[in-house]
């Protein structure tokens, strides 16, 4: 990026203050642009670096010499305009480019152009998503976008219900609620003690974590949520999650909701639906599909089945468009096939904001459905960005980003003595060791494994420290350290694939 010194306004503009401008001096419009255009060859500059292969991802500095790097003191006296432009500079110089074409880190990655002048706009309507009165054209969009994610989820559930919520965890947290309240609708009026009994849920050993976190905020305690079993792909193994709702029930409990994920966090492994749905209608449980990584793949034709068939069947499902499909962060969405647990689970009827005798059709009110109050608008950016695609669109980018996946894959069985690979992948996500020089005659072995998971932190810090390059690692219950490689980005080519693996090989060679 350019010099931060190299964005000055103009001798006149420079030094003027937040009152010298718009809403304190009305008659400050053209100064007021000037600001706002200098700002704007910033956000347009960081955006040709981020798609610049040239330049780093990041400048890293550790917190304590960062701190020295940067003034972030909130003054007595405020600082001038040219100052806060200044600072802006300074702020994107050293954000990591999360959307630069060797980000690997991270289930969001890139940056949709679309997507980023939809949120840019929805910054500048700035409104709040609780009433149709203050945000009628993007509680429209809400309506339409929502309803269409239900039809692509299944025919059957285009008269269900549908929330934007602010991330995948709290979007498992309504489908929680809502389960729970389904099958014990006093709890809401009479609380705890109308529940007769230890009400008991169950997800993989590999699902997320936000799915635990709902036993221990909803009163249940982690002990409550069990966690099932997987296969060596990562995947729920449904006679195991039998064989724990037997003995709950045996014990007198009340085993209530199951989730079922499709795209787990770190292997983008898919739990069988259909063989977990079986369970949950023969014990009248609740079927939740945490789809907040693999979702995207319900617009691929090619790639939807057999990881989300089924997906039809369950009772909610947690979809983050901010994964997969790029919009930018946050935007995730919960959508249910019945109507009306929303409302009836969370609605509080705050006489203030949701007056009945409203000029207009009050159902278009969707503030009283969720357990915030007021809630960022996440639909415009989405909206925009599925204008732009098309449902065709977007079924590219999801087949584009599995081909490259695949392509890694390819490309990594190629040069099995300088990279082993775990398992085939079913997503995005591929799982892999790096092998340095000194460890590639050694036969493939527990002691190896060890070794390898050593260098990962090591490897990693080289890549931070280069700049040149971001791929993830964690250990799991199998095995040390790996490398979790995720290709999220529309921006990510063939060649930056064979960049990935070359220079993993370059800064890690010597290890
Ligand atoms: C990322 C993820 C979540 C959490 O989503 P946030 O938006 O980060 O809260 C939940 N479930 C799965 C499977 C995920 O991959």
């Amino acid at each position: 990026m350019a010099n931060t010194s190299n964005y000055k306004l103009s001798a006149a503009v420079g030094p003027l203050k937040y009152n010298d401008i718009l809403p304190y001096k009305t008659q400050s419009v053209s100064t007021t642009n000037d600001f706002l255009q200098k700002l704007i060859e910033i956000l347009l500059d960081f955006v040709r670096a981020t798609n610049d292969r040239n330049e780093k991802i990041l400048d890293f500095h550790h917190p304590e010499e960062m701190q020295k790097l940067l003034d972030l003191k909130i003054p007595d006296k405020g600082v001038s305009l040219q100052q806060l432009i200044h600072d802006c500079a300074t702020t994107l110089k050293y954000q990591v480019k999360t959307g630069h074409a060797r980000f690997f880190n991270q289930l969001s990655c890139g940056l949709d152009i679309i997507s980023m002048a939809g949120e840019w706009l929805t910054a500048t309507a700035n409104t709040n998503m609780f009433t149709y009165e203050i945000a009628p054209v993007f509680i429209l969009m809400e309506n339409v976008v929502m309803t269409h994610m239900r039809e692509i989820i299944g025919p059957n559930w285009v008269n269900g219900d549908s929330i934007l919520a602010p991330g995948g965890s709290i979007s498992n947290l309504y489908a929680f609620l809502a389960a729970r309240h389904k099958m014990f609708p006093n709890y809401k009026e009479k609380g705890i003690a109308t529940i007769q009994g230890q009400l008991v849920m169950f997800t993989s050993d590999q699902s997320h974590y936000s799915v635990k976190s709902c036993a221990s905020i909803c009163g249940l305690g982690t002990d409550n949520c069990l966690m099932v079993p997987s296969d060596i792909h990562g995947r729920m193994i449904p006679s195991e999650l039998e064989r724990l709702i037997l003995d709950r029930k045996a014990k007198g409990h009340i085993p209530f909701f199951v989730c079922c994920t499709s795209g787990t966090t770190v292997l983008g492994a898919f739990d069988p639906i259909n063989e977990i749905a079986d369970i949950c209608e023969k014990y009248g449980m609740w079927l939740h599909v945490d789809a907040a990584w693999g979702g995207g793949l319900l617009l691929s034709k090619k790639y939807r089945h057999p990881r989300l068939s089924g997906v039809e069947r369950a009772d909610s499902v947690t979809w983050n468009p901010h994964k997969l499909m790029g919009a930018l962060l946050q935007c995730s969405t919960i959508h249910f096939k019945e109507d009306g647990l929303l409302m009836s689970c969370n609605q509080m009827s705050a006489d203030y904001l949701f007056m009945q005798d409203k000029l207009y059709d009050i159902r278009y009110d969707t503030g009283d459905k969720v357990i915030q109050c007021g809630r960022h608008n996440d639909i415009f950016k989405l909206w925009l960005q599925w204008r732009a695609k098309g449902d065709e669109g977007f079924e590219k980018h999801m087949d584009h980003l599995m081909e490259m996946s695949e392509y890694m894959v390819k490309r990594i069985k190629d040069q099995p003595d300088k990279f082993y690979l775990i398992m085939e992948p079913e997503m995005v996500n591929v799982s892999f060791w790096y092998i340095p020089t000194r460890l590639r005659k050694m036969p493939h072995s527990a002691t190896r494994e060890k070794e390898l998971g050593k260098m990962c932190p090591i490897l990693k810090a080289r890549m931070m420290q280069a700049g040149t390059l971001m791929v993830g690692y964690q250990p799991d219950d199998r095995r040390p350290n790996f490398f979790r490689n995720i290709i999220s980005s529309a921006a990510v080519t063939q060649s930056d694939v064979d960049f990935l693996l070359a220079e993993m090989d370059r800064l890690g060679h010597d290890l």
